[in-house]
């Protein structure tokens, strides 16, 4: 007999990573290609030789640096094991059996696991036609057993923004007693553009108390193996989501690497105007073969290639070329270095004809 387990474990599927194999050019994660800066693999050395000490359970150096750098207080800063644990944290503080957790669909694939494994019943929000949130269809899901609404800004995998007027407006509309997180995890591949589509979560949730801003070290800092991320919101969210974090849940490795990519953010920010330039290339080579390609924020584009997305990624896989496929919906290919793309590009240019 094997020891009894939530039977209502059997039906979450499990977390689905980007695939791999030897040699594959790997664009399904979304990852940076560039490693850390020098600087910063100097600090993951000189903290390495420290591992044998337990890190700063409260992450205080880098909170202060975070808090610095977003002006606020160190109080609505917390860091977490990536900013995936800080989602989970965020639906173990606000629900209990039950309870209901809005997002849009598709979006993050780990908001409707971690609202699972918390008893909490997913509510999926259809992307409108352009595959953008549609806040004023999440705005009418919430119903009195709401605890959480999540807003992917940009939205992965289509890689589109909403608006700052309609996101300020669905803000302004959701009941306080309700938490809205914005999970901000590309927002540094996010452009300001002539239709205002350009949202600083942080400045929005300055003077609103029930929002939750979630950004990561993972993509544009590129840290995305050592895994921390953080939040910045009221001190009464930040207070509760420490007591359900596990324990020196970012390292002292983490840490150190954290602060001096901080330290180095301009350099680091400067190769997302990179990245945006091939993604802006891509998109435009795509639409010139035919496709219709999402408008993207993110280091990513999506392609809504309904029932043919599994043989596309099917195909581009046997061209040595990862890309992540969602269902019927569409597959997401992450923008990787100009040489990368270039052949993703030729193995789109075929599939297209
Ligand atoms: N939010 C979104 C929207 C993501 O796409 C990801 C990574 N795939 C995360 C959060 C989690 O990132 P991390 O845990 O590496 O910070």
């Amino acid at each position: 007999m094997t020891a009894r387990i939530r039977t209502d474990l059997d039906a979450i599927p499990a977390y689905v990573p980007g695939r791999n194999f030897p040699g594959a050019i790997k664009l399904a994660s979304n990852e940076t290609t560039q490693g850390p800066l020098p600087s910063v693999q100097a600090k993951i050395l000189e903290a390495a030789a420290g591992v044998n000490r337990y890190p700063d359970i409260l992450a205080t150096e880098l909170v202060a640096a975070l808090a610095s750098e977003l002006k606020v207080a160190p109080e609505n800063v917390a860091a977490g094991n990536g900013s995936v644990a800080l989602c989970q944290e965020v639906v173990q503080i606000t629900c209990g059996p039950g309870d209901e957790v809005v997002f849009a669909w598709r979006s993050f694939e780990a908001y409707p696991i971690i609202t699972r494994v918390a008893g909490a019943t997913p509510v999926q929000v259809p992307l409108d036609a352009n595959h953008v949130h549609d806040l004023d269809a999440m705005l009418a899901a919430i119903t009195d057993r709401t605890r959480v609404v999540f807003v992917c800004n940009p939205n992965n995998p289509s890689g589109t923004v909403v608006r700052r007027s309609k996101l300020e407006h669905f803000l302004d509309a959701v009941p306080a007693h309700v938490l809205v997180v914005l999970d901000e995890a590309y927002f540094e591949y996010a452009r300001e553009n002539p239709e205002g589509d350009y949202t600083d979560g942080v400045e929005l949730a300055r003077g609103r108390r029930n929002v939750l801003v979630l950004r990561t070290f993972s993509k544009a800092y590129g840290l995305a193996g050592l895994r921390v991320g953080y939040a910045v919101g009221d001190p009464s969210i930040i207070t509760a989501l420490g007591k359900v974090r596990i324990a020196f849940a970012v390292n002292s490795i983490a840490q150190q690497a954290a602060l001096a990519s901080l330290a180095s953010k301009d350099e680091l920010l400067a190769r997302t105007d990179a990245l945006v330039a091939e993604r802006e290339r891509v998109r435009n080579a795509l639409i010139g073969y035919g496709y219709d390609v999402a408008h993207s924020d993110a280091n990513f584009v999506f392609l809504p290639l309904g029932d043919r997305s599994g043989a596309f990624a099917e195909g581009s896989a046997e061209a040595g070329i990862l890309l992540r496929a969602y269902g019927n919906d569409g597959v997401r290919i992450t923008i990787g270095d100009p040489h990368e793309n270039d052949a993703f590009l030729n193995y789109a240019a075929t599939a297209a004809l």
